[in-house]
């Protein structure tokens, strides 16, 4: 991300009596932090006029990332979002991205629906929330996961409108027009959508979309502007066929088999697994606006999810945290902490949360590290993670602190 925010100048917040995580090895030590002009400082030898925030034992992590989330699907209607007034879905954006904050999550990949706009909101402090990573309108064949028409309607708008989260483009030249579109408007990733999903109205999760030819044009015209290609894909033939196309991130993947895990390490490519969506959209989908149709095809993907996750991280695969989460459902975005510890150990899920995920956005370095030069977006616990993964499931009990660009937001 080259527009991140700027460093708010003058401020400095030392933390005291703090447990650091050190990320590499999975351990605490214990001192105080200083932040200095929104960034970790080499030292803890704060100015006599620093703000002091004394943590008494407290747990310090980098600030969350979550490497999946849709901050414009204020509803599970997806198809909705075309209809309404963007000045309306703006106003529930910045509501889900104080959420988002206020849930220890410094910095946020959008997977679909958010622009330029909100990223600069964001960062010029009109909008309180995580930094935002975006991609624009999602890439969708026709009749693809980015096609919100149900099969009766006949009419389709060539332009993508207004607050709709994805565009349909059909055949090499016109995918290669709607990538360079997104990357015109200031993209960090393209989306494609490589397999049918749940909220879509019209196709199968088994279905692959796009074709080899177009898969690999959205991944060129990334490419060439040193951006890449992310793929909403469940199966493995689908997950497959676009980590041969040169995708670098997998989302969900929740039916991949051993030769997706191979694939993924041979390309170095990540995977995105978002459990807690299917669990959400189960119990409570319908309540926020999910179709009949749509609630039936979560039985497809829910019961694999985990065991997809458990075959990947055996493969060595890199793994980053996504919770997906549409409507009133947000809420539930720590919950993947939980599910994800049935499988892997609390240090490497919060890995896939900091420096996995920074490495993803292309941040090393920058974001999910407690390292000197560092931006100073920190997480503040009474609990330790890694003994209780409960600390970082259930933030309205355990969170301390919020502090993000170093200042303390929560
Ligand atoms: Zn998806
Ligand atoms: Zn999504």
């Amino acid at each position: 991300m080259t527009d991140s925010p700027s460093p708010q100048h003058g401020d400095t917040l030392l933390l005291r009596n703090a447990h650091l995580l050190d990320l590499e090895a999975g351990t605490w030590r214990e001192g105080d932090l200083l932040c200095v002009d929104g960034r970790i400082a080499p030292d803890a030898d704060a100015p006599g006029d620093a703000e002091v925030l004394d943590v008494r034992g407290g747990f310090v992590l980098p600030g969350l990332i979550d490497a999946h989330v849709h901050v414009t699907a204020f509803t599970a209607a997806l198809g909705s979002l075309a209809s309404t007034p963007p000045s309306y879905v703006t106003a529930q954006a910045a509501r889900i991205m104080g959420g988002m904050l206020d849930r220890g999550f410094t910095t946020v990949r959008d997977m679909a629906g958010a622009d330029f706009g909100l990223a600069r909101a964001q960062r010029e402090g009109l909008v309180r929330g995580p930094r935002l990573a975006f991609g624009g309108k999602a890439l969708s064949q026709t009749g693809g996961h980015g096609d919100s028409r149900d099969a009766g309607s006949w009419h389709h708008d060539e332009h993508p409108c207004c607050a709709d989260h994805g565009r349909v483009a059909d055949g090499v030249d016109a995918v290669r027009v709607a990538a360079r579109d997104e990357l015109r408007k200031g993209a960090h990733h393209i989306k494609v959508m490589a397999s049918g999903g749940v909220a879509s109205p019209t196709d199968r999760i088994d279905s692959t979309q796009y074709s080899p030819a177009e898969l690999r044009a959205a991944v060129e015209e990334a490419e060439a502007a040193n951006r890449y290609v992310a793929a909403h894909a469940y199966t493995a033939r689908a997950v497959n066929r676009a980590l041969e196309a040169g995708v670098r991130s997998i989302e969900h993947g929740n039916l991949i088999d051993d030769r997706s895990v191979e694939l993924l390490t041979e390309h170095d490519a990540f995977l995105v697994p978002t459990l807690v969506t299917y669990w959400a959209l189960k119990t409570e989908g319908r309540e926020f606006g999910l179709s009949d149709d749509s609630w039936r095809k979560v039985d497809d993907v829910l019961g694999a999810g985990l065991g997809a996750l458990e075959r990947a991280a055996r493969g060595g695969a890199r793994i980053a945290y996504g919770s997906d989460l549409l409507g009133g459902m947000h809420r539930h975005q720590n919950e993947e902490f939980r599910i994800r510890s049935e499988v892997q150990k609390p240090l490497d899920v919060i890995r896939s949360a900091t420096s996995v995920a920074a490495e993803l956005l292309g941040m090393s370095g920058e974001i999910g590290t407690l390292a000197a030069g560092a931006r100073a977006d920190l997480l503040v616990l009474d609990g330790d993670p890694l003994a209780d993964i409960a600390a970082l499931a259930d933030p309205a009990r355990h969170q301390v602190a919020v502090v993000q660009g170093g200042r303390q937001v929560k």
